[in-house]
């Protein structure tokens, strides 16, 4: 097994070999002295600071196959990139090639098969966008301007999780150049075992062109919950949350969070600032029936600040877009639970109201439903099953800030883990330092399938840049 180091050829590309791709591609090739590249190599994450030699940013699936081709030929490191949001900051690399796909985010609604196709660098603003003309939705993450790539690649936890599914669970094909550089449509019917792993395996496989997904009939107006309780009912809160979750229909999605409430002028002056309990989740069915669901979430204490009831489908989306900005800095790790003890209750309160950043949250997502609807080995999806995800976000602005709260999240993950033998979601995966361990574990039984598919069409790992399944030797 050839795996491509970071930094292998010095950063020095053939030039022979990029004027031939520059001759061949119709987008925009970047060096680093090309005005534009500084704006081309940033991520969302500010504390990602990677120079490729050269990032290609392909208008098509011609130029994807180009890029490709130089990668592998060249034995160039290659980076691939959706919406820029990986935590990890995947999408770029030291020295080598950066593959963007950013100008792909064509968006087709088709209502005869009641589908849609996206581009592989489209965000999930520019997929809701079009769906939402027709009153539809395919289930995507809570954060608008996140791609829809990465995101769906790794499974893809949104408002509509327990009514229809991850976003992985909605797919109905995958446009994908496999690492030879060849086209492929992967679905039920064709190449089933590469489907399979697009599922849930993370962009070990390839670069996705397009995605085409299944819609539902979502909105335009849902029944939303955006509600802070106060610090001092935060324990009892995310108890009350348990019982709640236990027993709520499948419509409710809801995500429970220790906070600080934002110093914003949405939210009341008195309560900016202030260490709170929320809930923020939505109910995938009739307005009415939905704010019936999800009063209780609402009316479990009186509120700092209360921003729920009905709104349309797409402000839900984007809801929370402002708390992430670009360019801040950022690090998300996170631990499936099969349970909420009054033990693991305390300790998250606990991490949360200690955190070194007023900025960082502890997160509790609520799963089940539709997501276990699906066997445990029917997508390369780990952890099926499990009732809670637990997401320890650590974001901060100032560099100096950094080591501390890095140290918090890890620390916080660590004491969460001695009451748990499941894995991690690979989309919050931190640096990715745990390697191998934490792929294992995020796949668990379905890890040595994902080897089998990766050995088949990466065997060389020339896409490695993710939470990396190693093809056998
Ligand atoms: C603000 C924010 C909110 C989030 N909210 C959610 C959420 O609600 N639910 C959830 O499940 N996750 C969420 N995430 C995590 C998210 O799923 C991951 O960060 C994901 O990697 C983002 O995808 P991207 O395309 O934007 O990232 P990129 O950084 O562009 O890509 C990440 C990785 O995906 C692969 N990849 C990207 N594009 C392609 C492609 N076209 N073909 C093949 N491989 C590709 C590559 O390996 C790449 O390194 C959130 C992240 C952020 C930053």
């Amino acid at each position: 097994m050839a795996t491509r180091r970071a930094g292998e050829r010095g950063g020095e590309l053939n030039e022979t070999a990029v004027a031939r791709l520059r001759s061949r591609f119709k987008g925009e090739l970047l060096r680093p002295e090309d005005p534009g590249y500084e704006e081309a190599r940033a991520v969302w994450n500010g504390m990602i600071d990677r120079r490729p030699a050269l990032v290609a940013r392909c208008r098509g699936v011609a130029d994807v196959i180009e890029a490709v081709d130089f990668g592998r030929d060249e034995g160039v490191e290659i980076a691939v990139r959706g919406g820029g949001h990986n935590v990890a900051g995947n999408a770029v690399c030291d020295d080598g090639l950066a593959i963007d796909l950013s100008e792909m985010n064509d968006v087709r609604v088709d209502l005869s098969t009641r589908t849609v196709r996206a581009g592989g660098g489209a965000t999930w603003a520019d997929v809701d966008r079009e769906t939402q003309l027709f009153g539809l939705a395919t289930p995507g993450g809570v954060v608008s301007d996140t791609g829809i790539a990465g995101l769906t690649l790794g499974g893809g936890l949104g408002h509509l999780r327990r009514k229809y599914g991850l976003s992985c669970d909605n797919l109905v094909s995958v446009d994908l150049v496999t690492p030879d550089g060849m086209f492929l449509t992967a679905s039920e019917d064709e190449y089933e075992d590469l489907f399979w792993a697009l599922r849930g395996g993370g962009g070990n496989f390839g670069v996705v062109t397009s995605f085409e997904y299944r819609l539902h009939p979502v909105g335009p107006e849902v029944a939303g919950c955006f509600v802070f309780h106060p610090g001092d009912e935060a324990t009892e809160g995310l108890r009350f949350f348990r019982e709640y979750a236990a027993s709520a229909p499948e419509e409710v999605s809801v995500l429970a969070f220790f906070a600080f409430v934002p110093d914003d002028p949405t939210f009341p002056e008195a309560a900016r600032g202030e260490f709170a309990l929320a809930f923020l989740g939505c109910y995938a069915g009739p307005v009415g029936e939905g704010t019936d669901a999800l009063r209780p979430l609402r009316e479990f204490a009186t509120p700092l600040a209360d921003l729920s009831g009905p709104m349309a489908y797409t402000d839900l989306q984007s809801m929370l877009d402002e708390d992430y900005p670009e360019g801040m800095e950022y690090y998300w790790k996170s631990q499936y639970v099969d349970d909420l003890s009054d033990e693991i209750v305390a300790q998250l309160r606990d991490a949360a109201a200690t955190a070194p950043s007023t900025l960082s949250t502890v997160d509790v997502w609520q799963l089940g439903g539709a997501i276990d609807r699906i066997g445990p080995d029917e997508s390369a999806f780990g952890n099926r099953g499990a009732p809670y995800l637990v997401t320890f976000e650590a974001n901060w602005e100032r560099p100096e800030d950094r080591e501390a709260n890095v140290r918090w999240a890890r620390d916080g993950l660590a004491a969460l883990r001695r009451h748990t033998s499941r894995g991690a979601y690979v989309n919050f995966p931190g640096f990715g330092e745990e390697g191998e361990a934490l792929v294992r574990a995020a796949y668990g039984d379905n890890y040595d399938r994902l080897v089998e598919v990766k050995s088949t069409y990466d065997p060389e790992n020339a896409f490695h840049l993710n939470q990396n399944v190693v093809p056998n030797a």
